[in-house]
């Protein structure tokens, strides 16, 4: 278990940390600068606190709300511009009120040892979430979704 208090924090936060991250994708930032070859030594699900924490080998602790995860999922479909439609970092207002919900820890799967990916309550499930997405996204104050 961890923390809870940091988890409240980040809620708090949640919404210019997210801001945050569609700037960053406003400003086209190079792939090579997104990976930060950062692997999670351990992650921790809290279903009741729709709360996520990973901590990194590095020892940086980074915690999501599950909304701020469903609100980031990195899919065509939540991003579209990755795709050619629409502005880069605009979210289709689904996406942006999308409010995430996860019913259990194996709605969590390991993606190949390099992501995750979340079988959210509403159904959508496309989004892979890959260590280096998921750091670049850190919402702490330290990194605040910036790269
Ligand atoms: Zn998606
Ligand atoms: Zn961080």
């Amino acid at each position: 278990m961890f923390d809870l208090s940091g988890a409240r924090v980040l809620r708090t936060r949640g919404r210019d940390a997210f801001a945050l991250i569609v700037k960053a994708c406003r400003r086209d930032v190079p792939p090579a600068r997104l990976y930060t070859k950062m692997k999670p030594q351990n992650i921790t699900v809290d279903i009741e606190n729709k709360a996520m924490q990973i901590t990194w080998d590095d020892a940086h602790v980074s915690i999501y709300d599950f909304t701020y995860l469903r609100r980031a999922c990195p899919c065509a479909e939540c991003q579209p511009w990755k795709e050619g439609a629409g502005a880069p970092g605009e979210m289709p207002a689904a996406v942006r009120n999308a409010v995430g919900e996860l019913k259990a820890v194996s709605d969590v799967q390991p993606i190949g040892g390099y992501a995750i990916q979340f079988l959210w309550a509403s159904g959508h499930m496309y989004g892979i979430y890959t260590w280096d997405y998921l750091r670049a996204i850190c919402p702490c104050g330290e990194h605040a979704g910036k790269t």
